[in-house]
């Protein structure tokens, strides 16, 4: 009889090791996850207060002091202003997970038409035409998919080509088992080697000056479509658009259900 005999303990010693190093990156994350969330919200009060005391400033003094004063004025009206975007980007963000509402049947056309509403502003003044197909009845989180695809639409509008106006189209596609959606547009596009990095907490490819924004509308995005079971991507190539599709697990054995309106 020939045995043979393997010494597992240094495998089951990086066994262990990894097991502990994942629970303590869940807990650190849970831990940032918190920081983020008590920090924005206790940051608000004292911002609302810096903020309305530097517009009343801007109101009573622009013009009566010297010049270098109304600049520094400007700067710190302009820079509360985005301390003010950041903030309300980050509580958005802590708040995706925080939700704990079952998700319900979510027609995808009535909250388009509704993102489509509030955009309608930006949508004029840059003559952006917005068209789409039919889109399915999911079973997920209605206000976070109307953020979801108002980021996407809302970036689609702002990083557009100057030289053509904005056309957006967003599409369903079935798929074994789950729905993939896509936002395309004709805009600046993304270098291939940018299209993981976007997606990350404050990550942007251009500055405030070019292109006003606090880098968290992706992130925002990519935690709403993992909170759904799902997950984003962006096809695109610098001057050709881009396309950012979503996928998400169809949750119901029924066939999409289409709202019918009977008055
Ligand atoms: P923000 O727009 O506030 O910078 P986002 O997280 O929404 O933050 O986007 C991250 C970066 O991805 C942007 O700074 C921009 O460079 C790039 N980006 C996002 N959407 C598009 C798009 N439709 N076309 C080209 N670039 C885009």
């Amino acid at each position: 009889m020939v045995g043979v005999m393997i010494d597992i303990t240094r495998l089951k010693d990086v066994e262990n090791r990894l097991r502990r190093q994942a629970t303590e990156l869940a807990r650190s994350n849970k831990d940032l996850e918190q920081f983020a969330y008590v920090a924005s919200h206790d940051l608000k009060e004292p911002l609302r207060m810096v903020t309305s005391f530097v517009q009343m400033l801007k109101r009573k003094y622009e013009g009566r002091l010297d010049l270098d004063a109304d600049d520094y004025i400007r700067y710190a009206v302009d820079g509360a202003a985005r301390m003010h975007s950041l903030i309300d980007d980050l509580l958005t963000y802590s708040h995706v997970d925080r939700k704990t509402e079952p998700f319900e049947l979510t027609d995808l056309n009535v909250v388009l038409r509704k993102v489509v509403q509030n955009l309608a502003e930006l949508t004029r003044e840059s003559s952006a035409s917005i068209t789409a197909l039919e889109l399915p009845t999911v079973m997920a989180d209605p206000i976070q998919m109307g953020q979801l695809l108002q980021n996407l639409i809302a970036n689609a509008i702002k990083y557009r080509d100057p030289a053509v106006p904005p056309r957006i189209r967003i599409e369903a596609e079935q798929g074994e088992g789950h729905w993939i959606f896509s936002v395309q547009d004709n805009g600046i596009g993304i270098a291939p080697e940018f299209s993981e990095r976007i997606f990350k907490l404050f990550q942007r490819l251009h500055t405030k000056e070019e292109y006003p924004g606090t880098g968290i509308g992706l992130a925002i995005c990519k935690r709403i479509s993992e909170r759904h079971g799902g997950r984003i991507w962006v096809e695109s190539s610098p001057g050709r658009g881009s396309t950012f599709y979503f996928a998400l697990p169809k949750r119901e054995s029924w066939p999409s259900l289409r709202t019918v309106n009977f008055m």
